[in-house]
């Protein structure tokens, strides 16, 4: 039995069967969700021309970047540019909506295993240095970024606490790493379980608030702030508060379902 990525226990109960029919067991001792027979997740299999989305619309991702800043990016490019930052690396930058974003003289790092984003950034935001390899295959130098951003990708991972220990190495002492996710504690993952819409095949690895932050500070960094993006975005409307009533569906976008946690390194002293 794999020990958990988070505590480091072995015992999990199953916890549910999701709307693509994965199952899905939890830590008995921290309640991180793993996927119980996770397939490697494939990055060129995610088409971003011709997608469907969990509500079975389908979506040319490619041509929705006004969209996916509104809706989805949260406080994070704004939280960039007041930042000021030199170097930024966005790990699973897609095709670099929200570096293309950021205002102001910074130098933009990507990483992007998929084949179609990675040629979408070279065609058109050549102010992106993208590079199409696992982070760890990247050979940035030691303290190179004063921000990382892991954005919707620390469910993808087999092994979380290895990237955030590369991460650790690549980031100054006085950086700031930003990471978003789906969040198991909130009001819908609770409420629809299998249902919850951020469930499916390629989130291995499902964090709750406390376990994300144990996670993150078991890796050297300390959590400053948390966000859940939600009401400014085009998801909070009528149509979607009325679909929390059928959990017999797949749930809507709603407050708390995705969270993003802003952290410092530990400087030790
Ligand atoms: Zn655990």
């Amino acid at each position: 039995m794999k020990a958990c990525a988070v505590c480091s226990a072995i015992d999990f109960s199953r916890y549910c069967t999701d709307w693509q029919g994965n199952t899905y067991d939890r830590c008995d001792s921290c309640g991180f969700v793993r996927q119980a027979a996770a397939a490697k997740v494939d990055y060129q299999s995610v088409s971003w021309q011709m997608t469907v989305d969990p509500d079975g619309k389908p979506r040319n991702l490619l041509a929705e970047r006004e969209k996916k800043l509104r809706d989805w990016y949260g406080g994070v490019v704004g939280f960039l540019e007041k930042g000021k930052f030199a170097r930024v690396l966005d790990i699973g930058c897609g095709p670099g909506f929200m570096l293309s974003a950021v205002k102001g003289a910074v130098e933009k790092h990507g990483i992007e295993l998929n084949q179609e984003c990675a040629a979408y950034i070279k065609a058109n935001v050549p102010e992106i240095e993208v590079k199409q390899v696992y982070l760890e295959k990247a050979g940035y130098p030691d303290r190179y970024f004063d921000a990382v951003v892991l954005y919707h990708v620390i469910e993808h991972l087999d092994d979380p606490a290895s990237v955030l220990e590369e991460i650790s190495r690549i980031l100054d002492d006085r950086g700031t790493l930003v990471v978003g996710t789906p969040n198991m504690g909130s009001f819908c993952a609770r409420r629809f379980k299998g249902n919850f819409r951020l469930l499916g095949s390629g989130h291995v690895g499902l964090f709750n608030k406390k376990n994300l932050v144990r996670l993150l500070e078991k890796n050297g960094f300390q959590v400053f702030r948390t966000e859940y993006p939600f009401f400014r975005t085009g998801y909070f409307n009528l149509q979607n508060l009325l679909r929390l009533f059928d959990c017999k569906k797949v749930s809507p976008p709603f407050w708390g379902s995705v969270m993003t946690l802003y952290a410092k390194k530990k400087v030790k002293k």
